[in-house]
């Protein structure tokens, strides 16, 4: 601080900003983006040196460090590995998402990671881990994660 401001009692306001931006996904992400919105397919990379299928899907193996240059497809079915659930609307949940918000970490058949995503139709109380969920795909779809609108329990019929 120059001497200019000595002797300044220091300000402080509390505001808020909206910064909008924009950023290239990548090859890797466009394609899995892409795919998901015009096939309604979910798709993983897969190592060809390990053999570990990654989704999100990865563009380099983070274990053994092998270009990831193989693409599988997985099912849209998979299994609740944990969750979370938000009881309040913070500004991190989309506006059409009213809480309670549950959140699970789900790995889908064929993969070897998991996906964080939204889970729905079921109370909070009734998620178990180690459920299966399925995928709901949203009908106007834009090329991003929410081309899945949620998942779903698997119906035991
Ligand atoms: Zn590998």
């Amino acid at each position: 601080m120059t001497d200019q401001f000595q002797g300044i009692e220091p300000m402080v306001y509390k505001s808020k900003i909206n910064v909008p931006y924009s950023w290239w996904a990548g090859d890797t992400a466009s394609k899995f983006y892409l795919t998901l919105r015009d096939e309604k397919k979910i798709t993983a990379t897969k190592c060809v040196a390990c053999n570990k299928v990654f989704l999100p899907p990865r563009k380099v193996c983070p274990s053994c460090f092998t270009e990831n240059t193989q693409w599988v497809n997985v099912s849209d079915e998979g299994t609740l590995i944990t969750f979370t659930i938000a009881r309040r609307q913070f500004a991190a949940i989309p506006s059409d998402r009213k809480v309670p918000v549950i959140w699970g970490l789900i790995k889908l058949d064929g993969a070897d990671t998991a996906m964080l995503h939204y889970l729905d139709e079921i109370k909070p109380e009734s998620v178990t881990i180690g459920m299966r969920v399925k995928a709901v795909f949203s009908e106007g779809r834009k090329g991003n994660i929410r081309d899945i609108s949620h998942f779903k329990p698997v119906s035991r019929v």
